[in-house]
């Protein structure tokens, strides 16, 4: 049976799109194809951004308290239609039902966040800063604005941005990963509902041709991405070479330090929950686990147990605790790359590779892997695998350990796990990672706090949620004013 092609969402319409090439959606732990994806001409950008330039005339003047209404209207749809977007999640992406609810929970907590704008976006005003005159600092929209989104989070990700700009008075497009449009076709069916004017927000599908078209369109004022670091450095460097404000997000190698006075059962809990959680597609996953000292022997012999019994298979189900990755060809990237390990001398203590999971033969399959002894200038110490694979390495100190960490191009998360003050301290002030954790094996920022990757996990300045979205979807206007006493009128 042939699957319907999804329809992009332009100017308040779902609009099919005259794209002559579509991609399938697949259901990575059946294969089953779910949808096809269309691959939209720059024509169909062009006619959104249009349809965004247009709407932002009257948007960007509706009060800030009154623009914030939809989404509020938007906040109770998306709680109401919990379940049937995290089922939604869970076909198109693979994690686990649970994973899912808690996706969309992060997303709705950002349009809580961004209901705060009357009071975010306040300026700031000083009196006579002469004799006579003052000065005062407003924000003011950019106008168009574009989101490009990655596979792993399809509802999270574009709410880190998305509220925040249209609570600013921006007008707003987004571009969803190919492998998961499914997700944001169901939350546009919401956003319909929430009583957006027309073009206010906008959807169009596609791959790297949609984004380009995105990239070079004169119109939109910045762009906000999120996926693999090669992809990020480009949109960064594109989109600045078209003149645009530019955030972008990108990969990551997290590493977790285990330090011997650390509770192990809680640290091996979490430490799996991290690597093995999301079949360890998540940038904040745990993907190198450094034991100090006496830390070492009984943590790698707890986390080869905990990886080898959690139960895999598809996320849909009671009692899975991970689903597949996301498709074919990364499962089979990821299995060449622990195969790369093993030849570069690190031991394979659990081998989570070609799993047998009944009734789901054709899924993306590889079960938590670990991987011991790993080289520190080898592959798998730098190399993002994206999957759930966690490589162990022991040192004798913390700051041998810490050394490990901030030798990473990476910089995206960093935790310990410990019980001595002095030592968390220590680290958290001494680690090259925007995101810390300390006993927290997913250190993810709440919506009120900005999503702070460094180094090579992030290109920009300005990072998304909270009050660094605010910044990034306005722009400052400063006044300097005098009111001579001769030009006023006598009252
Ligand atoms: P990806 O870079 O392959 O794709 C992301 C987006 O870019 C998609 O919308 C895709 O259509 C587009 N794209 C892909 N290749 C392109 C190209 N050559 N030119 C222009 N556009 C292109 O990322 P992914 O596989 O979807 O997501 C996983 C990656 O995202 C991982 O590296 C992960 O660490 C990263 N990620 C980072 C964060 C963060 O906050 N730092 C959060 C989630 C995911």
């Amino acid at each position: 049976m042939s699957q319907p092609v999804l329809k992009n969402y332009i100017n308040g319409q779902w609009c099919p799109s005259s794209a002559s090439d579509s991609l399938p959606v697949d259901n990575p732990a059946t294969a089953e194809v779910l949808a096809r994806v269309p691959l939209s001409p720059a024509a169909e950008v062009d006619q959104a951004v249009t349809a965004a330039a247009a709407a932002f005339k009257d948007w960007r003047r509706v009060p800030p308290t009154e623009r914030v209404q939809p989404l509020y209207k938007l906040k109770d749809l998306l709680t109401e239609h919990r379940d049937a977007i995290a089922r939604l999640i869970t076909r198109e992406c693979g994690k686990t039902l649970k994973e899912s609810r808690g996706e969309i929970q992060r997303a709705i907590e950002n349009v809580e966040v961004a209901c705060g704008i009357p009071t975010l976006m306040q300026g700031t005003y000083l009196e006579d800063i002469a004799r006579g005159i003052d000065e005062f600092m407003v924000r003011q929209p950019l106008g168009v604005a574009a989101a490009i989104a990655p596979f792993n989070f399809p509802a999270m990700i574009p709410f880190w941005f998305m509220p925040y700009a249209l609570a600013c008075g921006n007008t707003y497009l987004v571009k969803p990963s190919e492998k998961v449009p499914l997700t944001l076709q169901k939350i546009f069916e919401l956003v319909d509902q929430a009583g957006f004017p027309p073009g206010v927000v906008n959807l169009v599908n596609g791959a790297k041709d949609t984004v380009d078209a995105i990239l070079q369109h004169p119109t939109i004022r910045a762009i906000s991405f999120v996926g693999s670091s090669p992809v990020a450095r480009y949109i960064y460097a594109q989109a600045a070479a078209h003149g645009k404000r530019v955030q972008c997000q990108g990969g990551a190698k997290n590493p977790i330090i285990v330090l011997p006075d650390a509770d192990l059962e809680m640290t091996t809990r979490i430490a799996a929950d991290s690597a093995f959680g999301c079949a360890g597609q998540r940038c904040l996953a745990a993907s190198l686990a450094i034991t100090v000292g006496e830390a070492t022997e009984p943590f790698t012999y707890a986390i080869a147990e905990t990886a080898a019994s959690r139960v895999t298979g598809n996320g849909l189900e009671d009692g899975v605790q991970m689903g597949p990755v996301i498709n074919h060809a990364s499962r089979d990237r990821i299995s060449g790359l622990i195969q790369t390990g093993v030849d570069e001398g690190a031991k394979l203590l659990v081998d989570g590779r070609d799993p047998e999971i009944p009734g789901l033969e054709q899924g993306s399959f590889i079960k938590p892997t670990v991987l011991q002894a790993i080289e520190p200038a080898g592959t798998i110490a730098h190399t993002e695998i994206f999957g759930p694979v966690l490589g162990l390495m022991a040192v004798h100190t913390v700051d041998e350990a810490i050394a490990l960490v901030n030798g990473s191009p990476w910089g995206n998360m960093a935790c310990l796990f410990t019980s001595s003050g002095a030592a968390a301290r220590k680290f958290r002030y001494e680690a090259e990672a925007g995101n810390i954790g300390i006993n927290i094996g997913v250190a993810a920022p709440m919506a009120f706090f900005p999503f702070s990757g460094w180094k090579e996990s992030f290109f920009g300045d300005l990072h998304g949620q909270s009050h660094h979205a605010v910044e990034f979807f306005t722009q400052t206007k400063v006044v300097v004013e005098r009111w001579p006493k001769e030009w006023s009128r006598e009252f």
